[in-house]
């Protein structure tokens, strides 16, 4: 390392035990090797076929990507309409849509897919992916080119749009022939046929289409492991299962410099010294104005109960037992710096039981979701990020903010119940069984017998979810 702004340790595994290639420009994605350097090696080791069928996508990729000569031809033929012979290669194209936390879930959803099914993955670059993340694979770009034939229409694609998977099956026009590109309607609002999607005879079907376009707000690698012919293929890529966002997240994902830059300078400054960091997101899904008294009585309920936080002796002036008295920092996270002040100023005003010092600290409040600011979701992401980094992680339910935390900083959270009623949930929260985000809107659909069926219940490794009753995550 020449760069004197960074810690002088050589990184024991850059790496990342082999997940990582070789070969790129450190200088222009400084994270993708300085993420070891913050205490974050990958919890486990990747399996040794998920390293090689990672290192033969990338030669796909290279192969087929932007302007090469397969590409080429394959859009001639996507614009013509007509195809003459089987096309060199197969396009997954994601449509950037949803908050920053979904996409990061669905973008690594659609890998998975296309590695699954040997499609090259072409990313919409929408407002603002170039500037959130790297390029993950050497050489050729992921972004989808911005003279993509199809592009002025991914905003208009709906349950309703003709092209879907779902509407052409209702119209039996999978029978008669291959179009030239199918969309997928992943969104939480899709319909029966959609969710054929996750059935091994329609992959059948949906196998001779060269362009899939996807759009989707959910992580629904959880379904993926139920399909019947995926099924050796996931086994052997993750032995453990609650490892598949953790390896195709840190793959994936490697914050930009200008993200990298917020990520660093934030954790140099209030983190790093602490003998403990311990993270908080707060996201409340409530209408109205916060900060709710009843989610800060939760916060605080939680973090106590399991000692993840001292309590404070409001008796005392001073508390000094013997004995080095260590430091925690709290990294909290939420549009709103209501929670953070009160839990801030609870520390400085009076001593904790055990005469720890705790700092608390909240990067930004932005108020409310603003997808349009180029900075919003800068702070995001190295947001999310930041909070990856901490030794102990407390998540709100439902934020996909939180599991991207958590995935990628190898955390099993302690989960926020969903407050009901304006009143604080008690228990507060409880241990997630996993790392693993939860997919939420699966289908429930037995595709061999016809029938509805409770998909949280065929396998012991998919199961529903701690924090939304009807989702499934991978334990
Ligand atoms: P989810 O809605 O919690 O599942 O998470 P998403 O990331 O998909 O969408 C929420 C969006 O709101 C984020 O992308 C951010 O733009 C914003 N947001 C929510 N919570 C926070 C936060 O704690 N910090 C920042 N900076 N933005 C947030």
């Amino acid at each position: 390392e020449d760069d004197s702004s960074q810690p002088a340790e050589v990184p024991k595994d850059k790496l990342l035990n082999g997940l990582l290639a070789s070969g790129f420009d450190e200088r222009s994605c400084l994270s993708r090797y300085q993420s070891v350097l913050y205490g974050k090696s990958l919890t486990h080791k990747p399996s040794s076929y998920l390293i090689s069928r990672l290192r033969s996508y990338e030669d796909l990729h290279k192969r087929c990507g932007p302007f090469t000569v397969s590409y080429n031809k394959t859009v001639e033929q996507l614009k013509s309409g007509k195809q003459t012979g089987p096309p060199d290669c197969n396009y997954l194209v994601w449509i950037s849509f949803s908050g920053l936390g979904n996409r990061i879930l669905t973008l690594a959803s659609a890998f998975l897919y296309a590695l699954l099914t040997n499609r090259v993955l072409l990313v919409d670059r929408g407002v603002d992916i170039a500037d959130l993340f790297c390029e993950p694979f050497p050489e050729v770009s992921w972004l989808l080119p911005t003279d993509f034939p199809i592009t002025a229409q991914f905003s208009s694609f709906n349950q309703k749009s003709d092209l879907s998977y779902g509407n052409m099956l209702k119209k039996n026009l999978t029978q008669t022939e291959v179009p030239p590109f199918l969309y997928l309607h992943l969104v939480h609002d899709y319909d029966d046929q959609d969710k054929l999607f996750f059935c091994d005879q329609e992959q059948d079907f949906i196998k001779k289409v060269p362009w899939l376009i996807m759009k989707t707000d959910n992580y629904f690698i959880p379904s993926l492991f139920l399909i019947p012919s995926f099924e050796q293929e996931l086994r052997n890529l993750f032995p453990e299962k609650e490892m598949v966002f953790h390896f195709l997240g840190r793959y994936l994902f490697h914050p930009t410099n200008q993200v990298w830059g917020l990520v660093t300078r934030y954790y140099r400054a209030y983190l790093s010294k602490a003998d403990e960091k311990i993270g908080i997101q707060i996201r409340v899904f409530d209408t109205g104005v916060g900060p709710f008294q009843h989610v800060l009585d939760q916060i605080i309920a939680c973090t106590l109960k399991e000692n993840l936080l001292p309590g404070i002796n409001p008796e005392e002036h001073i508390i000094s037992p013997p004995g080095k008295q260590n430091t925690k920092a709290v990294l909290m996270t939420s549009l709103n710096s209501g929670y953070f002040e009160k839990v801030r100023d609870m520390y400085w005003e009076h001593p904790t039981m055990t005469g720890e010092f705790i700092g608390v600290y909240q990067p930004s409040h932005e108020g409310y979701q603003q997808t349009e600011k180029q900075m919003h979701n800068v702070k995001a992401w190295a947001e999310m990020y930041l909070l990856s980094l901490t030794d102990k992680l407390v998540t709100s339910s439902w934020s996909t903010f939180g599991y991207v935390a958590q995935g990628l900083g190898g955390l099993k959270p302690w989960i926020l119940y969903k407050p009901e009623n304006q009143t604080a949930p008690n228990p507060p929260c409880r241990r997630a069984m996993s790392m693993e985000p939860c997919f939420h809107a699966p289908p429930f659909y037995d595709c061999k017998k016809k029938t509805g069926v409770d998909t949280g219940a065929l396998v012991p490794h998919v199961r529903h979810c701690e924090d939304m009753s009807w989702g499934l995550k991978l334990v």
